[in-house]
């Protein structure tokens, strides 16, 4: 199988997965029970904030563990509701990951300014210009695109005029450097977008944040509920994995095969061609057949994309972030998303293209025999 969907989720690494059956099988007490074996388990637990709070170069009290990014955005946007009171307006991108967007139409319905992607698809710190928000999401890396959104200058622009600022990198976080993202007052990130487990997170918050996820007093009584220890360690193993081949990643091989798809399939546009992007992501609308048939059709080689964020599979309708970008729905329909991991050979790259020209002959002949 060639897997081009990292985006959606990747392979636990090695060094998660010997993590996660450690903790398993040597902290599996409940890090807030009474008796000394549940006190070496809490031990670990901060360890593992003390190693993220490292890699993050942030103080370990902003750190709060959690299942992942759509609980982070949605606790963001429910906790905002709370704070900024019933007149408070929010300033959200237009591209967003659905669990921001949702959770922002839920809390602030017609209190929301989108702040609009350039037809290229970044969405610049000017379109704040003229809107009085009290906070502000903006995502570092959007995942259907891989366009990435200058969220370093987001942070000062907010800071400087005291608007709060959160951040979703659940994309950024392990394909790029993760210097400065403490500049953000709340981040977001999951753990199987690199090489972690499955409903592990963490969200960073500003210190002094109270939660709304009540219960008991676990997270500095930010987020109630048993933490998830193994995958909270498995998560800090695969981040330290990612991060030490990180210097290695590049986007070469994507470009090299963008350079040849567009040369052997004319008719085929790449999305947001020039744009600043993480070097494995890329979405591009094919010639003439719809998303579902490319997508079939790869399968059937053994080649494994997507025609969106995973999330929105099942939605229906054309990608709000492509739609966002100026595509008319037709361009949208026809859309794929490619995005490759560490583990992709240059081999993969070559058979992405071949599968997707012989895939367009199949299609054309299925439809000849159709019409005929
Ligand atoms: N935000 C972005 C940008 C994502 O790509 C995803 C996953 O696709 C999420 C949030 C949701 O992450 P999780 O699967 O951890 O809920």
């Amino acid at each position: 199988m060639r897997f081009f969907d990292y985006n959606a989720t990747t392979p636990l690494l090695p060094e998660a997965r010997a993590a996660w059956l450690e903790a398993n099988d040597a902290c599996w007490l409940n890090p807030s029970s009474p008796y000394r074996a549940g006190a070496a388990a809490h031990a670990r637990l901060e360890e593992a904030r003390d190693r993220l709070a490292a890699l993050l170069d942030v103080d370990s009290r902003r750190i709060v563990f959690n299942s992942g990014a759509t609980e982070g955005n949605n606790a963001v946007l429910a906790g905002w509701s709370r704070t900024f009171g019933e007149k408070a307006r929010v300033g959200v991108g237009a591209t967003e990951h659905p669990s921001v967007l949702e959770a922002a139409k839920h809390h602030f319905d017609q209190r929301i300014d989108w702040l609009e992607p350039e037809p290229g698809g970044v969405i610049q710190p000017e379109t704040l210009e003229g809107k009085a928000v009290s906070a502000v999401s903006i995502m570092a890396a959007n995942n259907e695109t891989g366009v990435l959104n200058p969220w370093q200058e987001w942070a000062k622009v907010c800071r400087g005029r005291g608007i709060t600022m959160h951040c979703d990198a659940s994309q950024w976080i392990g394909k790029m450097p993760l210097e400065g993202l403490g500049a953000c007052d709340f981040v977001t990130a999951c753990a199987h977008k690199f090489g972690g487990p499955k409903g592990a997170g963490f969200l960073l918050v500003p210190e002094g944040c109270v939660s709304g996820f009540v219960g008991g007093a676990q997270e500095g009584g930010r987020r109630a509920g048993t933490e998830n220890l193994a995958g909270i360690l498995s998560m800090l193993a695969a981040l330290e994995a990612v991060e030490a081949k990180r210097a290695t990643f590049s986007a070469k091989a994507k470009g090299d095969f963008l350079d040849a798809l567009e040369e052997e399939m004319p008719g085929v546009t790449v999305i947001g061609r020039g744009q600043p992007a993480l070097w494995n992501t890329v979405a591009i609308v094919l010639p003439d057949f719809k998303s579902s048939r490319w997508i079939r059709a790869l399968e059937r080689k053994g080649v494994l994309v997507s025609a969106g964020s995973a999330c929105s599979t099942g939605k229906g309708g054309p990608s709000h972030v492509l739609a966002a970008m100026g595509l008319d729905p037709n361009q949208a329909d026809r859309a794929l998303r490619i995005s490759s991991g560490w583990e992709t050979t240059p081999d993969d790259w070559s058979a992405l293209l071949d599968a997707l020209l012989s895939s367009y002959k199949e299609l054309k002949k299925e439809a000849a025999g159709s019409n005929s």
